[in-house]
């Protein structure tokens, strides 16, 4: 699905994770991907991805790269932001099993629990179905993924493990401009999160133009 006149700059955060996974979605839905290392390159785009990976790591590389506080700021003026399982983590307002030290980025108003499916499921998959997504449930990847425990009034709950130990528990999220999800879109071949949040972008431009 190319939309060439849809050719919004759409960021990804490429410090550490599954940058390229991400780069590939967001090429196949139409965006124009960019690798986001520096406080220049954020500038430029508009809109982000934070992709999955490691969000201890990520906070890190990001102070280090100078890219913290600018990120937190562009979140909180309204950027639209796509979050993958650490990229969740990096979006939520609170984080209950944080690392020692740990902060966030912050944006949704939501209590995310870090390696919340424990030891035996550290990795597993799941036929979801997401509020919003025409053409049935999504095949999701969770890989030490988080769950998010609370979510405030703003919040509107797309998914939630629909059966087993774990029903009920919410992985998918979207608040304003900032969608999230605990598990991998980026590494399945659906592309239906990727082209809503894309969507997303391309109306907040439209109406900020
Ligand atoms: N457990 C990781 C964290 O705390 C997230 C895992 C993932 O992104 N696959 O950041």
């Amino acid at each position: 699905m190319v939309r060439p006149e849809a050719a919004v700059r759409v960021g990804v955060l490429a410090l550490q994770g599954d940058v390229r996974e991400h780069l590939a979605a967001l090429a196949d839905v139409g965006a124009e991907p960019v690798p986001v290392r520096r406080p220049a390159e954020l500038a430029a785009v508009e809109a982000l991805v934070l992709p999955g990976g490691e969000s201890t790591t990520i906070e890190k590389l990001a102070r280090a790269f100078e890219l913290w506080e600018p990120l937190r700021r562009r979140i909180a003026a309204g950027m639209p932001v796509f979050g993958s399982c650490a990229g969740l983590i990096l979006l939520a307002d609170q984080v209950a099993d944080a690392a020692p030290g740990q902060t966030t980025l912050g944006g949704l108003d939501i209590t995310v629990r870090r390696n919340a499916f424990g030891r035996q499921v550290d990795s597993f998959e799941a036929d979801l179905p997401v509020a919003g997504l025409d053409g049935g449930p999504l095949r999701a990847v969770f890989i030490r993924a988080p769950w998010v425990e609370e979510v405030g009034p703003q919040v509107e709950v797309l998914a939630r493990i629909p059966d087993g130990r774990y029903a009920g528990r919410i992985v998918a999220v979207r608040q304003g401009a900032i969608l999230a999800t605990a598990f991998h879109p980026e590494i399945t071949a659906d592309r239906r999160l990727h082209a809503a949040f894309v969507s997303t972008v391309i109306g907040q431009v439209a109406a900020s133009r």
